[in-house]
């Protein structure tokens, strides 16, 4: 029964003599284990992984019973694609490795060669293409020696399978033309279906999109045909590649949630990593960066379960979903990541395949770098736009606060302008444009605190106009201002330059003279006084006449405050009033007339 070559063991009639086999009650144990065997094998090459590692635990305790080398033997081979298809790859190649040595003596040459194979094509799967050339290479030899075309085939298949893994779509797409074709000459020995879909998958990494859905129409009839559940789903994604690769995002999913439910039917886990990374790139084209990231994380675990895969893919993608979601910095780093893991990656592969077709390999490399580079570009182009935009932002804003400061400097000079005037006017006399009482009585203190110590004298003249009511009266109050506003005219261009001259009531003056007796003082009281009274107002009205009255005294020694000076000037005033008007009476008259 073991003899039996790969595609009837295959096969239904297969499955019913093994079940009717089972179903014997009085099995002993190592027909009973071969039986479990055989069937879990028919399982494992129908794609079924659960299936088949449910006769294999019944098979396991058995085969130890029975203690038969080459039962055991048949059940480690068995073991090998199980272990494969659950996605423990590093044990099935171990095991694989094992029990060829154990068994390359004993077994037949198709036997070894599909061994062999499975060792090559579990190589390529962990990327050791450096282990899976020459491995496929033996297995060339021992299927062709035993001229088994379902091994030749299958050799030819995995070939293709390792050059799709190094971007050699040329010659994957030679390789499984070749199977296809050996297939096809022995259509009762060979019915490896999934040499349909391969080519498929390489014609559309070859962008022959047509020819791909075209094939895998073929291979997913074909499947439901057969049964064949992992390669209805293998149809499925790579119809999904084909949309996503022309664009069609939303009808690449719907095919990936098919494949998806079909391999979650029949237990496959080997494939689950490269399903969730083409729903990752899928929704990452469409835009749904948060579900294209569950899929990648979804995609990383699985592919921790089953060895590195593809760690460059993987990264391209994170840096991708990066950039999708303005990180740069994160996206630059990831891909730089990428591009080295894929730099290393392919030059330890090109080493290893020289002898085969390096020039190829070295232009698809380079095509694949530059691919990468542009990538890498097109990032770049956005993190310099990103953060040309910020740079705006930061010129604008710059340019805002400038304007504001610059508003704020006006504001506060405008501001310091209007206060100044204010407290001009706040000490101005408005008809007149003199100091006015406040300001007066101001420097008046400051005279009288610099001569308290003696060293100097000022004097003081206090006038009021004579009558003033009468040309109001006579005039109108607003001639009575003009009139008001020439007598300070005269005033001020009669006193010297240190003097000062206020308003401080309606026609009443102060005037300060500074470092002045009452001597020079009452001199230029007196010339004030005959000025006034010659005035000629006749520009203003006719008839207009006037005379004023003055007080003068200076600081003396005894004077205690500023207020007694001031009140002495008042009494003159009042004095020269009540004297008759239109004269000027200072201290000086007085001493003088005292002695
Ligand atoms: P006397 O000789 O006693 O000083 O007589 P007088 O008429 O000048 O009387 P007094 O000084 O008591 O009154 C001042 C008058 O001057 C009262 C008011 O009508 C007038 N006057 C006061 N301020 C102004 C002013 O700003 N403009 C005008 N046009 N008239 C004023
Ligand atoms: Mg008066
Ligand atoms: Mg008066």
């Amino acid at each position: 029964m073991s003899n039996l070559s790969v595609p009837e063991r295959k096969q239904e009639a297969f499955f019913l003599k093994i079940s009717n086999l089972l179903n014997k009650p009085d099995l002993d144990n190592h027909s009973e284990a071969l039986a479990n065997i055989l069937m879990a094998n028919y399982q494992i090459l129908n794609g079924e992984a659960i299936r088949a590692r449910e006769y294999m635990s019944v098979a396991e305790p058995l085969v130890k019973t029975v203690d038969q080398p080459m039962l055991q033997n048949q059940y480690d081979y068995v073991n090998i694609f199980v272990l494969r298809s659950e996605g423990d790859l590093v044990t099935a190649l171990e095991e694989s490795e094992r029990l060829y040595n154990e068994v390359k003596d004993k077994w037949g040459l198709n036997k070894l060669g599909d061994l062999v194979l499975e060792q090559a094509y579990i190589s390529a799967i962990l990327s050791r293409y450096q282990e899976s050339i020459p491995l496929l290479e033996l297995a060339l030899d021992y299927s062709l020696e035993a001229n088994d075309p379902y091994l030749i085939s299958e050799t030819y298949n995995v070939f293709g399978i390792l050059y799709s893994f190094l971007n050699d779509n040329q010659s994957a797409i030679m390789y499984f033309k070749k199977a296809v074709e050996v297939m096809e000459r022995h259509p009762a020995l060979v019915s490896n279906i999934y040499f349909y879909a391969n080519l498929a998958d390489s014609y559309r990494m070859n962008k022959e999109y047509e020819k791909s859905l075209e094939l895998i129409e073929k291979a997913r009839k074909l499947a439901i045909k057969e049964g064949d559940i992992p390669l209805r789903a293998f149809a499925h994604q790579v119809k999904a590649r084909v949309y996503t690769n022309t664009k069609e995002y939303e009808s690449a999913i719907e095919e990936l949630e098919l494949a998806k439910r079909l391999q979650e039917q029949v237990g496959e886990q080997l494939f689950g990593y490269e399903l969730q990374t083409d729903f990752a790139y899928a929704y990452l084209k469409l835009g749904q960066i948060d579900q294209a990231e569950k899929h990648l994380d979804e995609a990383i675990d699985s592919a921790a379960k089953v060895a590195a895969l593809d760690d460059f893919y993987l990264k391209r993608l994170r840096s991708e979903i990066s950039a999708a979601r303005d990180d740069f910095e994160d996206a630059y780093k990831l891909l730089q990541e990428s591009y080295e893991t894929y730099r290393k990656t392919f030059n330890d592969n090109l080493t290893y395949v020289s002898n085969l077709s390096r020039e190829q390999l070295d232009q698809e490399r380079l095509s694949f770098e530059n691919k990468l580079l542009e990538k890498e570009n097109q990032i770049n182009t956005k993190y310099v736009k990103k953060y040309k935009k910020y740079s705006v932002i930061l010129v604008v804003l710059i340019a805002l606060m400038l304007i504001l400061l610059v508003i704020s400097l006006w504001l506060l000079m405008k501001y310091r302008k209007a206060a100044r005037k204010n407290e001009e006017m706040a000490l101005t006399d408005n008809l007149t444009d003199l100091p006015n009482r406040r300001q007066m009585f101001r420097q008046l203190e400051q005279e009288h605190e610099k001569s308290e110590d003696g060293r100097s004298v000022y004097s003081l003249i206090i006038f009021d106009i004579d009558h003033f009511k009468t040309i109001n009266d006579r005039f109108g109050h607003r001639m009575g201002d003009k009139v008001i506003n020439r007598l300070a005219s005269i005033t001020r261009h009669t006193l010297r330059q240190k003097d000062t001259i206020g308003r401080i009531s309606g026609e009443e003056f102060l005037i300060i003279l500074p470092d002045t007796n009452v001597k020079e003082a009452k001199q230029i009281a007196e010339r004030l006084n005959h000025q006034f009274a010659n005035a000629d107002f006749s520009d203003l009205d006719d008839g207009i006449h006037l005379t004023a009255s003055f007080g003068v005294t200076e600081y003396m020694l005894e004077d205690e405050s500023l207020d007694m000076v001031i009140n002495r000037a008042d009494r003159l005033l009042y004095k020269a009033k009540s004297q008759g008007r239109n004269r000027v009476v200072s201290t000086f008259n007085d001493t003088q007339q005292e002695s």
